[in-house]
């Protein structure tokens, strides 16, 4: 059963660590590894756990079909523990006020996504942790999809099968080994809502703005004195206000200013630039330099940009969208109108695209990811098992 299964995943701690410079970069990830090799052994032909923590499997099937790859990660995010979860189970839910604790409650007026999901049976947390969902119910519906194949006698393509870590902190695709994943595609099940097939994302660069100024005793500072945190906000000053996080959705792109500090002497931005559309992209990182340019041009060579690109839109790598048809045509045999929403994020399988194979994103059936609001609606992740299987399948 899928509940047993997920609410075993969640009862490990698996949370990645951005400052850790190992790979995995936290023990508790490959400890969970391990319980998952484990698993595998007893429904794949092989196995490999290799020593960066991404464990490989492979199932035999029909040769005459494309060999289909299916990814998932074991990592949680680092804004909420995910230490201790204590999952409670909600039995077709009525659309009543969740209680999590004492202080912490959700009604589905509030959350849309809880609106969705009341008649379905539920696993709430108990407001301290985050669940886990995010991404093992991805883990738990491949497994559960594979031991129900396997017990089916049902002829299947060849299958892939890749759990990663560290994708919480960016490096989920650094160590994968695509000699270790032999497939004509793959799919990470890493998303929301079940019914959409994720093939667009964001393109993604951070840039970093050096502010110098002149340290002088303020009281001699008259004609002397620059103040690197005044004209870092000048800087600030200079880009659409329209183009934020808060000010954006769907398409629209932005600049995110994420962090500032600021002496006198010297200051520093740094923003996150996103767009889907790569052209737009670009025109984002040449405006901080042309605000770069023309500050120092009114103040002197005072300002400075560092920027490096961090993951691009698959789909400006996908040359074929077979698998995104073919996700498509699962959804709608089993009655689900699919959609494709395009990711105001990245995903591993962004990564993985722009290595070569074509990777888009599959939903999970379980919402509000990062926090303690995070639940799973099993009914939702029992039909992703149906969806999994038909994509092999068919
Ligand atoms: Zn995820």
């Amino acid at each position: 059963m899928i509940l047993e299964r997920f609410l075993k995943y969640v009862s490990y701690d698996t949370q990645s660590d951005e400052n850790s410079t190992t790979t995995p970069s936290t023990d508790k990830q490959m400890t969970f590894a391990k319980v998952l090799e484990q698993e595998c052994r007893e429904l794949f032909d092989s196995v490999i756990l290799d020593s960066t923590g991404i464990l490989y499997c492979q199932l035999d099937g029909d040769s005459q079909k494309d060999t289909i790859g299916l990814c998932a990660h074991m990592d949680t995010a680092a804004e909420c523990s995910g230490a201790n979860v204590h999952p409670r189970v909600i039995k077709e839910y009525g659309g009543s006020t969740i209680q999590l604790n004492d202080k912490i409650s959700m009604h589905p007026d509030a959350y849309p996504k809880l609106a969705a999901c009341i008649g379905d049976d539920l696993v709430v947390t108990d407001g301290s942790t985050l669940l886990g969902g995010d991404d093992k119910a991805g883990i738990a519906i491949i497994l559960e999809a594979i031991e129900q194949l396997k017990a089916s006698n049902l002829s299947h393509a060849p299958i892939c099968v890749a759990f990663t870590v560290d994708e919480e902190i960016g490096r989920g695709a650094d160590q994968f080994d695509l000699t270790k994943f032999p497939c004509a595609y793959a799919y990470t099940v890493d998303g929301d809502r079940i019914d959409n097939v994720e093939w667009e994302n964001f393109n993604a660069a951070q840039a970093i703005v050096h502010i110098q100024g002149t340290a002088i005793h303020p009281g001699e500072g008259k004609g002397k004195l620059v103040n690197a945190s005044l004209l870092a906000m000048d800087f600030a000053k200079c880009l659409p206000n329209d183009q934020t996080p808060a000010t954006t959705c769907d398409r629209q792109g932005f600049y995110h200013l994420v962090s500032m500090q600021g002496a006198v002497e010297h200051a520093q931005l740094v923003y996150l630039l996103r767009d889907h559309d790569k052209t737009k992209f670009a025109r984002k990182k040449l405006v901080l330099q042309q605000i770069c340019d023309a500050l120092n041009d009114k103040y002197g060579p005072r300002f400075s940009v560092e920027i490096k690109d961090q993951y691009y839109n698959m789909a400006d790598f996908m040359q074929d969208k077979k698998p995104v048809e073919k996700a498509k045509a699962a959804l709608l045999s089993l009655g689900i109108e699919p959609v494709s929403i395009p990711v105001r994020g990245g995903t591993d399988g962004a990564r993985l695209t722009e290595m070569g194979l074509a990777c888009p994103n599959l939903g999970t059936g379980t919402f509000h990811h990062h926090g303690v609001y995070e639940f799973a609606s099993i009914t939702k992740m029992e039909k992703m098992v149906e969806v999994v299987k038909t994509i092999v399948t068919q």
